[in-house]
């Protein structure tokens, strides 16, 4: 019964993020991202300010590192927050 509950829960997410084919970054020509634009980072993190995978938001792997790199040293100096309740 209970089991049953828990599965008919988790099916029910259609909510999908909106995913984009290319690296936005490689489309905008931005050679090295900077961690004080702190809103081109807010899109890269998810409600909660968890990092989003390359996966969903579709960013090359040379950018996306430069994006944790920028996100951690924004979190340091506080522009963007650790963990969002
Ligand atoms: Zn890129």
């Amino acid at each position: 019964m209970r089991n049953q509950k828990q599965r008919d829960s988790k099916q029910k997410r259609p909510k999908r993020i909106f995913r984009q084919k290319k690296c936005r970054f490689c489309v905008d020509k931005i050679h090295s991202i900077d961690y004080k634009d702190v809103t081109s980072l807010r899109k890269s993190l998810t409600e909660k300010g968890k990092i989003l995978p390359r996966r969903i938001t579709g960013t090359c792997a040379k950018h996306q590192r430069q994006l944790s790199t920028a996100i951690k040293r924004a979190r340091y100096m506080a522009f963007v927050a650790y963990i969002v309740d």
